[in-house]
């Protein structure tokens, strides 16, 4: 752990410029321990270190890792073009953190997203060496058979890529809904592989990464969590 300026406290945290969080800091906006402080140069141990701003409570936290149930019209990019991008989702200190999607889904996918101001973190998750299991509920516009699920397990082959692409497990849900879960994360990938397999995907939700599930979060659509150590030893 280590002891910084309030004032570097609150700037690391994403509530602005170093002269902004000085004013927050003498306008008596910023309370330790229940108290205002109102020195900018006070110092205080980062480690579970509370504080609050503007009466928001608030743990210092040296990255963010987030999971959104990311809802439909939004974008992942990074310069959003079409819908709001989803970091509007999240407070605004997340943006100053320059917290970002780890991947993207499509605007019109929904379900399991995350995000973080951690490098080091995206970088690893991001790799293509790390095949981390992701798993989708795709509804088709044709009814699923099971060619369909024998197609996508034993492979398809897409118009860009060196060799077909297989799913790791497929499963029929309903006369319109699969499970798939994809070790990959091409572009537009399972609507690829099913467009490929002679079949449309009308909606797609990501419900897990590796072993963390979306519905154990209990997030509402366009909601989001901070996940913790536990929940980030799932993401393998
Ligand atoms: N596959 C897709 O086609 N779209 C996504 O958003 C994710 C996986």
């Amino acid at each position: 752990s280590s002891r910084l300026s309030l004032d570097r406290i609150l700037q690391s945290q994403g509530f602005g410029t170093r002269k902004y969080c000085r004013q927050l800091i003498a306008d008596g906006e910023v309370m330790v321990s229940g108290e205002v402080v109102a020195d900018y140069r006070a110092s205080f141990d980062t480690a579970n270190l509370n504080f609050s701003v503007f009466d928001e409570e608030w743990l210092y936290r040296e990255h963010v890792y987030i999971a959104l149930n990311k809802p439909a019209n939004y974008e992942c990019s990074r310069k959003p073009s079409h819908h709001p991008g989803v970091l509007s989702l999240l407070p605004e200190q997340f943006t100053w953190r320059d917290v970002q999607p780890v991947g993207r889904l499509d605007h019109d996918t929904t379900g399991l997203l995350l995000l973080s101001d951690d490098g080091a973190f995206i970088h690893a998750q991001s790799s293509p060496r790390r095949h981390v299991p992701k798993l989708y509920v795709a509804t088709t516009h044709d009814p699923v058979t099971p060619e369909l699920i024998a197609q996508l397990l034993s492979g398809v082959q897409l118009h860009d890529e060196p060799a077909p692409l297989a799913a790791v497990t497929c499963r029929m849900l309903d006369e319109h809904r699969l499970e798939i879960v994809l070790e990959q994360g091409k572009y537009h990938q399972v609507k690829r592989m099913l467009a490929a397999a002679g079949n449309h995907c009308s909606a797609l939700r990501r419900t897990a990464i590796g072993g963390l599930e979306l519905d154990t979060l209990e997030l509402e659509e366009g909601e989001w969590c901070y996940l913790d150590q536990a929940q980030l030893e799932l993401l393998t």
